[in-house]
């Protein structure tokens, strides 16, 4: 290795939402975090930051025993019951947090306050060193070390490490030169998303609604506001976007109906493209990959971040237990770990797709069936909250919130 290579204990790849995570899970070692996008100087410069995303019981734990929950509990708005049903026929499950004994099914946070939450909290840090405007576009990576070559537009660097994270999304850098595959399919859909300010108060419960213009879902976030996830053919997009704000909101209300009362005024579209992949390989010598880079999915059932996170924790939990020379052997014990995980993630995800923008005839009337049964039924219904919930395979301490130090 060259003199003029700086040395860390960790590089991720990656300073999105699980990347950062990452980072700070990992404090008390000497991490370099590279990150594409410049430094968020507000929230509103953080791009597609206006998503909300729903956090599951088991994020939440990961997010405390980290302790950044602290830093975005007031960004949060929880969810105590979600009513899913289909629009214009009988079938509909609600599962509230009540039944389930817990405080909230989830809680709804717009990623542009967790990312620049996160962002803040890595800044105290001694041990990590963030690089923004970083661009990783080589990759070396040999039994014994990973060296990263990374540019910005003061120049080129490279730095190396004993292990190093891909934690840089859905096109990873690092996936690409690796050369690992990935399987994947192109929905062509797209999700719509935007915040309506509603006449009366969400009363902390989420919809889910299946229409004949695709699966919507409202999310309470602030008082009296709701944020709308919208999944749409590629082909709709053009129209929707056309439509001023007034016209938005009515087309909005006319297809998801008044559940949720009146709604008032929304804000201007912002659209995002769906797709989802399955690298072929998580692990090759001292590089894993995790998030996004991992697994991108659908966010008809809003679970690729709480996927991301429950990588973060199984991660950690091995990195604790190891010696990062040996870390290479101790990576298929995470290949191990997350593959039921992800799997039944994907699978269940890809099914919904299928099952709930399907509008033929038979499949409503199954699917309506299906709602019912599963309201009445408390066994089905707690599968499918378990799975929402993120009690999936094999659960890692820091998924049941508790606290793991990185020996140094
Ligand atoms: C509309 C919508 C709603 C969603 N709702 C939910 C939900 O309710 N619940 C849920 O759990 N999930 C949800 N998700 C999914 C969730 O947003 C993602 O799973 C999550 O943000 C992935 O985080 P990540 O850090 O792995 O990847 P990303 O967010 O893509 O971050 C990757 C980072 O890597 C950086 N990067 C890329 N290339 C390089 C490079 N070469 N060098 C350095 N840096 C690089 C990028 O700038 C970026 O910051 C939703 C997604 C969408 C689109």
């Amino acid at each position: 290795m060259h003199d003029d290579v700086k040395n860390y204990d960790v590089i991720i790849v990656g300073g999105g939402l699980v990347g950062a995570t990452l980072a700070l899970a990992l404090k008390s070692y000497r991490v370099a975090l590279l990150e594409a996008q410049p430094r968020p100087a507000s929230e509103e410069n953080i791009s597609g930051g206006e998503r909300a995303i729903v956090l599951s019981a088991s994020s939440k734990n990961i997010l405390s025993a980290l302790n950044i929950w602290p830093a975005i509990t007031a960004f949060t708005e929880s969810v105590n019951e979600v009513h899913v049903s289909d629009k214009g026929r009988f079938g509909q499950v609600k599962i509230s947090a009540k039944d389930e004994d817990l405080p909230a099914l989830g809680f709804v946070i717009q990623a542009k306050y967790l990312q620049k939450q996160l962002s803040q909290l890595l800044e105290n840090q001694p041990n990590i060193t963030v690089f923004y405007e970083a661009k990783c576009d080589e990759l070396c990576n040999t039994q014994d070390v990973g060296i990263v070559k990374y540019h910005t537009p003061h120049g080129e660097n490279k730095i190396s490490a004993k292990l190093v994270v891909a934690a840089d999304g859905h096109h990873s850098a690092v996936r690409q030169l690796l050369g690992i595959t990935i399987n994947s399919v192109d929905y062509e859909q797209s999700a719509i998303v935007s915040n309506i300010e509603l006449a009366r108060d969400h009363n902390n419960i989420a919809y889910e609604r299946f229409t004949s213009s695709g699966p919507i879902a409202l999310l309470p976030l602030g008082e009296k506001s709701a944020t709308l996830v919208w999944t749409v053919p590629h082909s709709a997009v053009k129209e929707i976007k056309s439509l001023n704000n007034e016209e938005f909101t009515e087309k909005v209300q006319a297809i998801f109906g008044y559940r949720l009362g009146r709604f008032i005024e929304s804000t201007p579209p912002v659209v995002f493209p769906i797709v989802m992949h399955r690298a072929a390989e998580l692990v090759r010598n001292r590089v894993v990959l995790i998030g996004n880079a991992a697994n991108t999915i659908h966010p008809i059932a809003g679970q690729g971040l709480n996927l991301g996170l429950r990588d973060v924790a199984a991660l950690v939990e091995i990195l604790v237990k190891s010696d990062l020379d040996q870390i290479e052997a101790l990576l298929c014990q995470y290949v191990d770990r997350r593959r039921a995980d992800h799997l039944q993630i994907i699978n269940i995800t890809h099914s919904l797709v299928g099952f709930f923008t399907n509008s033929l005839f038979p499949l409503t009337v199954a699917r309506n069936i299906g709602m019912t049964v599963m309201d009445c039924v408390p066994v089905a219904k707690r599968w499918l909250s378990k799975r929402s919930l993120g009690h999936i395979g094999y659960i890692s301490p820091l998924s049941c919130g508790v606290p793991m130090h990185v020996e140094e």
